[in-house]
């Protein structure tokens, strides 16, 4: 078959040659993060003022893919099953919630400052060596004080103590006080979950590694309430579950892995602790938490608000405190490991007898930011008029980009790099057969389709 390509003068047939070109860890690091700025995935925050301690933001195609992991979390865990419902809590909470939690006495990372070049850094990250990593100068740290990380602020126009709030640390705790609201609005029995996505702060000591780990992030956090013999049960369940969601979105099975905690890595309250971790270019890192926390948090705020947090099981005829298990996972680490684990450099033909590199995202089309591009031939006045029509009738279910400027090789490349899945392109002969070539981003391979049902085969090809 005649590739658009070829159609196009001085254009060429891609073809893959097979090699995936081998890059060094940090490597990959770097072209992810170059890939992001120069793509308009991810910016540093601030940067007409020169950035903003680790802070990052989501550019026009970074909010996309976010937002897109962010709703592929929420189908999974509260669309598809009848056993979960949502909330939105507020992130600003009475501080007694912080109390109750522990957050207040024992959120802390242990402190040091290095005396020579006045860095800080967490204690328990120190380099064996004993030399400060920033400025080199051995045994120059102060002792260890604990350093909590939560974002203090005030309520009102006085900055006294009766006004001091907090900025939320982690989403659990909306949920935890909201248990009997929701449980009694739904009727939902345990066991049932609830489950939140919302943005989260902690004054991390050492946030690093772009959106790896910052201090305002987002989290995806569900409560699954049981009843306490049913707690180790569904703990594995959550376990398996949770590993599951992140391969079916196309992370393989050599980069991802459930670690259960050490005995000693245990909150004092928790039974099972498990991590989902990703292979990170810096090596194994967390993903997700599951956790099972036992009855700790309904116990702590039925003890600290006064209320009965407990639920009465009619069937049963008994009264008991839930077990909760929890699924904690991050929105920014995923959508960093999936950008990670979908990048690739190809060696392709360049039609001339040699090979030139092409980068992709291979991202699961339900995370791709844009799903379709729709792109003419070229500049003419009769295709991009055509072009407008296609996209028009397709963007009420997809997201859609149309892209005139450039050869249509150069176009198809800056969707790879992008991770959109398929691309449409608008000739001359579909002015005549109102026919399109489709063409496959992992496969470059092409076929000519009828405009009419384009959305169905489009739909159909992206599921
Ligand atoms: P870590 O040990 O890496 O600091 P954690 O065990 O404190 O993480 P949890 O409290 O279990 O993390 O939070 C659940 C999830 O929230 C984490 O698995 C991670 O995906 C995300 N998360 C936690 N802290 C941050 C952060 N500072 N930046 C980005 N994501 C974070």
């Amino acid at each position: 078959m005649v590739t658009l390509e070829q159609r196009q003068n001085g254009e060429v047939k891609r073809t893959p040659v097979g090699s995936v070109l081998l890059m060094a860890k940090n490597d990959l690091m770097d072209r992810v993060v170059n890939l992001c700025k120069r793509r308009g995935l991810v910016f540093p925050s601030s940067e007409v003022y020169g950035g903003f301690r680790s802070t990052w933001d989501y550019g026009p195609l970074g909010v996309l893919l976010k937002r897109n992991v962010k709703d592929a979390w929420w189908r999974s865990m509260v669309q598809l099953r009848d056993d979960v419902v949502g909330l939105d809590s507020a992130i600003l909470m009475a501080p007694r919630v912080w109390e109750a939690s522990g957050h207040l006495a024992t959120f802390t990372d242990p402190l040091v400052d290095c005396r020579n070049c006045k860095e800080r850094f967490r204690a328990d990250q120190l380099p064996e060596s004993g030399a400060c990593p920033n400025c080199g100068v051995k045994d120059s740290f102060t002792e260890a004080r604990n350093f909590n990380l939560m974002f203090k602020t005030y309520v009102g126009p006085v900055e006294d103590d009766a006004s001091v709030a907090y900025l939320r640390p982690e989403t659990a705790q909306g949920i935890f006080v909201n248990f009997a609201n929701v449980q009694t609005t739904t009727r939902k029995k345990p066991p049932f979950g609830i489950a939140q996505v919302g943005k989260s702060f902690r004054n991390e000591i050492t946030p690093g590694n772009f959106v790896f780990r910052t201090r305002e992030f987002e989290q995806m956090e569900m409560e699954f309430f049981v009843p306490p013999e049913e707690s180790a049960q569904w703990y594995e369940y959550w376990c398996q579950e949770r590993y599951r969601w992140y391969t079916e979105l196309g992370i393989s099975g050599d980069k991802l892995r459930l670690r259960p905690h050490e005995e000693s890595e245990l909150s004092h309250y928790s039974t099972g602790t498990s991590d989902v971790e990703f292979m990170y270019p810096w090596g194994w890192g967390e993903l997700e938490g599951i956790a099972n926390r036992g009855d700790f948090d309904l116990s702590q705020h039925s003890k600290f608000s006064g209320q009965d947090l407990s639920y009465f099981d009619q069937e049963h005829d008994r009264r008991y405190l839930p077990h909760v298990i929890e699924p904690a996972a991050g929105a920014d680490r995923a959508t960093l490991a999936f950008l990670l684990a979908a990048y690739e450099e190809e060696d392709v033909d360049n039609g001339k007898g040699g090979t030139e590199k092409r980068t992709l995202l291979r991202l699961h089309p339900s995370l791709a930011p844009i799903k379709v591009a729709v792109l003419p031939l070229s500049k003419n006045e009769q295709l991009v008029p055509m072009a407008d029509e296609v996209a028009s009738a397709l963007r009420a279910e997809l997201m859609i980009d149309v892209d005139v400027a450039g050869s249509i090789g150069k176009r198809y490349r800056r969707q790879d790099e992008v991770g959109t899945p398929l691309c449409v392109t608008i000739d001359f002969d579909t002015l005549d057969d109102r026919a399109v070539t489709i063409r496959d981003r992992d496969t470059m391979a092409q076929e000519r389709v009828p405009i009419d049902g384009l959305l169905a085969e489009l739909k159909g090809r992206l599921s």
